[in-house]
């Protein structure tokens, strides 16, 4: 179930990695085999209460595998153990960070750029509205009733007045109903979401920055999810033309954490204006050496962060660059070939229907039967899947996203699979099968 050459390799590095402090005098306090070892072993034993993510029928919430050389390469800088909040805390990390935030910002054409990795995509969420409110102090914020939950509750901290806008049927942002509340003239940002966490929806950000130009307003990218998508070859036509528009934007919130092959603690966050790297600052007396250049202590919220993340993207980013057209690409349209699949097996049979059709690669979808049982058998589908090792996520849809024929309560729970991982291609066919066997075993 797991390689474990990936400890020879680990075992490899760290010897290079001892080689250089080799001069130092010897100060290893020594390893108690005997008391780590059952310790370890009733961690293991704990860790099995987990539905197994790593796998591909695990085809339920947005968690994804990371690669094995961010595993390693984690792994690895956990004996330097690296504080990334200043140079001083970590010379080698932070010099890999720069490197890797700026590969991250030449996905999206920008040549400038200020910005750094967090430790999510809320704490970078965060930095991008409480900097979208130093520019724009007392206006709105607004983004659409799919954006990400933490979008309300960071604007009830930094305590930004905050307005949700309805959804067009497709999940996206609807665009006349956000103009009405432009047109109130107190809108200084609107969070354009990048792929919904919900139903991978991409709001329309190309028709988007035509309104800015009539309203002005600063346009924050919440690409948490679906960032990387910049990169696959496969989108369609118009959100192709949406992924475009980034090029165009105020900020951006991109999660290693979640496409980039990444352990957690991993986000980012991109200013297209370095200039506002003047509101971070602090006068903290202790924290790092002063330089020229803004170190990332300089311009973070948080202070100390992990240098093992941007060790592991850095090392990642090596083995898969992040260019359109090459491996690590392949492996997003691996995703999105997977949503489109899974989605076509299901509408073909005659048990389920998805709902909308996928953006990227997730996929929302309802068991058939009359309209007041939908939630009731979508819920009983959850659990009977697991019996056969096939997991599921949930999601509460409000009932005017389903079709008219459909429509019951107020809400309606579905059935929702984010598809992201690039082997869960090759399993579509029988995810799709354990599926039937559950609506079957229920008479439908
Ligand atoms: C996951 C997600 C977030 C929150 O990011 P965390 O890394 O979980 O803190 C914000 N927005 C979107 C669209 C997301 O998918």
């Amino acid at each position: 179930m797991f390689n474990s050459d990936e400890l020879a390799l680990l075992d490899d590095a760290l010897q290079v990695l001892a080689e250089g402090f080799s001069d130092l005098p010897d100060a290893d306090p020594g390893l108690d085999s005997e008391k780590l070892r059952p310790i370890l072993r009733e961690v293991a034993t704990q860790m099995r209460d987990n539905f197994p993510y790593f796998h591909p029928l695990y085809a339920g919430q947005m968690l994804k595998p990371p690669h094995p050389v961010a595993r390693i390469a984690y792994a690895l800088s956990l004996w330097v153990n690296p504080n990334n909040h200043a140079l001083d805390g970590g010379r080698a990390s932070s010099a890999m960070e720069k490197s890797c935030v700026s590969e991250i910002a030449g996905m999206f054409g920008w040549s400038e750029h200020l910005g750094h990795l967090t430790g999510g995509g809320t704490m970078a969420n965060l930095e991008a509205l409480w900097v979208a409110d130093r520019l724009h102090p007392g206006k709105r914020v607004v983004a659409s009733e799919q954006a990400h939950y933490t979008h309300g509750r960071i604007s009830e901290v930094l305590k930004i007045p905050f307005t949700a806008i309805p959804v067009a049927g497709d999940a996206s942002l609807d665009l006349d109903a956000l103009e009405s509340e432009l047109k109130k003239g107190d809108v200084g940002t609107v969070v354009a979401t990048m792929g919904t966490t919900g139903t991978g929806s991409v709001d329309a950000l190309d028709e988007l920055l035509v309104l800015r130009e009539r309203y002005s307003f600063r346009v924050h990218a919440d690409a948490a999810y679906g960032g990387y998508f910049t990169l696959a070859g496969g989108l369609s036509e118009p959100v192709r033309r949406r992924f475009d528009a980034l090029a165009d934007v105020d900020s951006i919130v991109i999660d290693p954490h979640k496409h980039g092959l990444q352990p957690y603690g991993c986000g980012c966050v991109l200013f297209s204006d370095p200039s506002v790297g003047r509101f971070y600052k602090h006068d903290s007396a202790y924290t790092y050496f002063s330089s020229d250049e803004l170190h990332l202590g300089e311009i973070s919220l948080e202070c100390s962060r992990a240098g093992a993340a941007a060790v592991a993207l850095w090392a990642t980013q090596q083995l898969l660059p992040s260019r359109p057209g090459g491996e690590f690409s392949a492996l997003l349209d691996d995703c999105l070939d997977a949503a489109r699949d899974f989605t076509g097996r299901l509408d073909a049979g005659e048990c389920y229907r998805t709902l909308f059709e996928p953006m990227l690669d997730i996929a929302v979808y309802t068991r058939l039967g009359q309209p007041d049982e939908l939630s009731t058998l979508n819920r009983q589908t959850f659990d009977e899947a697991a019996e056969l090792d096939l997991h599921l996520a949930l999601i509460e849809l409000p009932s005017e996203l389903l079709p008219a024929s459909l429509r019951h309560d107020a809400s309606t729970s579905c059935l929702r699979s984010v598809l992201m991982k690039p082997e869960q291609r090759a399993w579509c066919e029988e995810i799709v099968r354990r599926l039937e066997q559950v609506a079957l075993a229920s008479g439908q």
